[in-house]
């Protein structure tokens, strides 16, 4: 019964306290409603509870109390006064434009976002006729030359995937109201943990919930925060398209959020132990990591985040062949693209994840075939550290 809790609690506090409402049981542990609609007491109340002049369940699409739980918690964690959780993160980035833009808008979009969020936007967006400028993520003059009188979204994602590039959340928040336009942030890299998005002016936070939100890899899942009348938008999409969550997924993230800041915290800590480490390494030509002082955004990353995140990309010296070497010596880290989860996990982003893109555009967005990514989870440090070493000793 979150309604019930003190004002001003800290997020340690409520991300176990957050969006419960117990049953006629009060079960302690948050409770997996596996029904996809929900009975009435009488046709009048189903009338009612239709016609929405009574507030209630109705059937899953619209409504189910695990989802409720969850985006109520998230909620409180992002700051935000409504959230709408959705089946996946590529599902709250389409539902958000379908719900808040129409046929001859305009987007504004920091270059190096997610490649299906960029494939959306560029493929399947446009033949509904919304248009996207995408600019380079740091350099604000571009996101303010690229404003058309039908501009009314600006979307990043900050720090970017694979190479921490950091937007300006602030500055790009003045620029899209300026243009009176709204910016969205995909908070997926940092989560609330580090970083709250609407706190720096950002009208909404997109989430992929598969990643750190559920933090073990085990479901998707994403959501949309931000005021009541944006997300109310989202809700009006959601329940009549439908790609909302199954209430298991959310059960599941609902979960995770509990120990999502000790989470953060701890792979954090790995992983600027482990950028450390690798910048003294001969063999490797460059480390980016927000929370190194030789970030070029280090300032920034220490002013709008929390740490700098468990992320960390690096260039061995040479190319292809000596990436693919240190991959291939690894025993403890899972060669896998995916992210957010207690297992550290590596990857060749110019041969996986950035793999489609032509060689000439990815050389230019700086995804040369000497970088590699890893996305640090929970394993002693030193035994990360140890399995890169082995690979580091043979190039
Ligand atoms: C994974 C990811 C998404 C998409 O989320 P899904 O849950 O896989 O649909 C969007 N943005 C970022 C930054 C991601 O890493």
């Amino acid at each position: 019964m979150s309604h019930e809790l003190p004002h001003d609690l800290d997020p340690a506090t409520l991300a176990v306290r957050a969006g419960i409402e117990r049953s006629q049981f009060m079960e302690h542990s948050e409770a997996l409603y596996l029904t996809s609609s929900f009975v009435f007491d009488s046709a009048a109340q189903a009338a009612a509870r239709f016609s929405g002049a009574e507030e209630g369940n109705v059937y899953a699409r619209f409504t189910n109390p695990t989802v409720t739980m969850m985006q109520d918690r998230l909620a409180a964690l992002e700051g935000s006064e409504g959230c709408i959780a959705t089946s996946s993160g590529m599902s709250a980035v389409l539902s958000m434009c379908m719900a808040l833009l129409q046929a001859g808008d305009h987007i504004v979009a920091s270059r190096g976002l997610f490649g299906s969020t960029q494939q959306l936007f560029t493929n399947i967006l446009s033949r509904f006729g919304l248009e996207t400028t995408f600019v380079d993520a740091t350099d604000l003059a571009a996101y303010q030359a690229a404003v058309t009188p039908r501009t009314k979204l600006f979307y990043i994602e900050t720090p970017s995937n694979p190479l921490t590039q950091l937007v300006d959340i602030r500055a790009v928040a003045d620029i899209a109201h300026a243009a009176g336009a709204l910016l969205a942030v995909d908070n997926c890299f940092c989560s609330p943990a580090l970083q709250q998005p609407l706190k720096l002016g950002a009208d909404l936070v997109i989430h992929s919930a598969t990643k750190y939100l559920d933090g073990q890899g085990r479901v998707l899942g994403g959501a949309v925060c931000g005021a009541r009348k944006l997300t109310d938008e989202v809700f009006k999409f959601l329940r009549t398209a439908g790609p909302c969550i199954s209430p298991f997924n959310a059960w599941v993230i609902l979960k995770g959020l509990e120990t999502l800041q000790l989470r953060m915290d701890a792979q954090a800590a790995n992983a600027l132990a482990l950028a450390t480490w690798l910048e003294a390494q001969p063999q490797v030509a460059r480390v980016y990591y927000p929370g190194l002082p030789s970030h070029p955004q280090h300032a920034l990353a220490l002013s709008q985040q929390r740490s700098g995140g468990a992320i960390v990309s690096f260039e061995v010296k040479g190319g292809r062949e000596e990436a693919w070497t240190l991959v291939d010596s690894t025993r403890v880290m899972s060669i896998t693209a995916n992210l957010g989860d207690t297992k550290t996990t590596i990857t060749h982003p110019a041969t996986t994840t950035h793999g489609r893109i032509s060689p000439e555009a990815r050389e230019a967005s700086g995804i040369r075939e000497s970088l590699l990514r890893i996305a640090v989870g929970l394993e002693s440090v030193e035994d990360l550290k140890a399995d890169l070493a082995r690979g580091l000793s043979q190039i």
